[in-house]
């Protein structure tokens, strides 16, 4: 069985795929590695945010009706903490985005939830409105761990949030863990693995934490340079990555992106399209929108909203849209990002299908990257009279920031 839409697969229609992606910033406390636009809030300002966000999706279905036709097969609420969301309000952003958008009968339409922050009713009314599948936050199993991020739940809410999406009628449920933080071991990283694929979830995301590039800025950033906290280097990180991939992929996961891991068919369709390069509307406060539109200098344009949530909903108010600000990409910016993303998927990227539609020579042009990362073992290539596939080995999974900078 698959959980992917024929139009992912292009099995059935001649519509383009996109994904809808909506923003809820507020979750219940910041944490401390936390870089995502997400707030803490007492009183969550429900009935405004909402109508920001149905005043947006009016805005962005009109963009995405211009050009050819389009059929969502995704529909992703992010955060934050959407879960907080009142599962009325919530219906009734879904069904706005059903009237307003072309969306696949079937569509992944997932939601984001956070140990602690629901219970039955709830996620019951998230299932009943039309949300069938739920990423679950656990982060981790290991009570020292949840402290160590920061986080406000404990490992029985995690296993008790899982039982409760099994018990509302969720088929498909994905766990988040996060290796790395301050006093986690190998052991224990490993050991939360185990203890996911115990649970028996359609998908596991495992991440190493991170707290460079956008997240240098965050609280636990600053605590580790100022010497505070210490967090285990490098080497010992790459260390519990192995060792938790080893535990996933014994119990029957399949690794289909570096941090990603699913049943056969239950692949993330939403990330996928990222992966892929296409497009996705995209609304709420910080969301980052793409819509290809074709010209000689650019292949479309990227946009992000206000970042926060009070300016993103005065400025929804004032103009209809949560835009701050935007960039066309050029055909070179697209393909630095088609090869980056499209690295990461252990199905690799279609270089004859790129040069298609981009317009771009790339396999002449990378021709000695791509026979090194070949004879390296780093990439693998198989070609036939109908593509031109590159992907990355296992080995070059781990290696792939190195990988893909070659081409830059
Ligand atoms: S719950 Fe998630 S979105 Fe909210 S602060 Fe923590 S990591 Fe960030």
């Amino acid at each position: 069985m698959t959980n992917e839409p024929a139009a992912v697969t292009g099995a059935t229609t001649s519509a383009v795929p996109i994904g809808v992606y909506v923003h809820f910033p507020y979750c219940l406390s910041k944490c401390p590695y936390c870089d995502f636009a997400s707030r803490a809030e007492a009183v969550i300002p429900q009935e405004r945010y909402t109508e920001a966000i149905l005043r947006e999706l009016k805005t962005q279905s009109a963009r995405f009706a211009q050009g050819p036709k389009r059929r969502a097969v995704s529909v992703y609420f992010g955060g934050g903490t959407p879960s907080l969301w009142e599962p009325k309000l919530f219906a009734r952003v879904l069904s706005e985005i059903r009237a307003l958008f072309d969306v696949e009968a079937a569509a992944e339409i997932t939601l984001e939830a956070n140990p602690g922050t629901t219970d039955e009713g709830r996620f019951s009314a998230f299932r009943a409105a039309g949300a069938n599948r739920l990423s679950i936050g656990v982060q981790s199993f290991d009570s020292h761990q949840l402290v160590a991020l920061g986080r406000k739940h404990s490992s029985g809410d995690a296993v008790r949030a899982f039982q409760t999406a099994r018990a509302a009628g969720f088929k498909n449920v994905t766990l988040d863990l996060i290796h790395g933080a301050e006093g986690h071991t190998t052991a224990t990283a490993a050991k939360d693995a185990r203890t996911a694929v115990e649970l028996s979830p359609e998908h596991i995301s495992a991440y190493a934490l991170t707290l460079v590039g956008l997240a240098e800025e965050v609280p636990m950033a600053k605590a580790v340079r100022r010497g505070e906290l210490v967090v285990p280097d490098d080497e010992v990180q790459e260390e519990m990555g192995h060792a938790v991939r080893a535990e996933l992929l014994k119990g029957g996961y399949a690794r289909y992106e570096i941090s990603n891991y699913a049943r056969p068919g239950f692949e993330a369709v939403h990330n996928s399209l990222y992966w892929r390069g296409l497009e996705y509307a995209a609304v709420g406060c910080g969301a980052c929108g793409f819509v290809k539109e074709r010209t000689d200098a650019s292949v479309g344009k990227r946009w992000q909203n206000d970042r926060s949530p009070e300016k993103y909903m005065a400025r929804v108010e004032e103009t209809g849209s949560g835009e701050a600000s935007s960039e066309q990409l050029s055909p070179e910016d697209h393909l630095k990002e088609r090869l980056f993303t499209g690295l990461r998927l252990r199905e690799g990227l279609d270089l004859a299908a790129l040069e298609r539609d981009l317009s771009l020579e790339v396999r002449a042009r990378f021709e000695t990257e791509i026979e090194t990362l070949v004879k390296q073992g780093i990439a693998e290539r198989s070609v036939s009279e109908a593509s031109d596939i590159l992907r990355l080995t296992e080995r070059g999974l781990d290696l792939h920031s190195e990988a893909a900078l070659r081409f830059f």
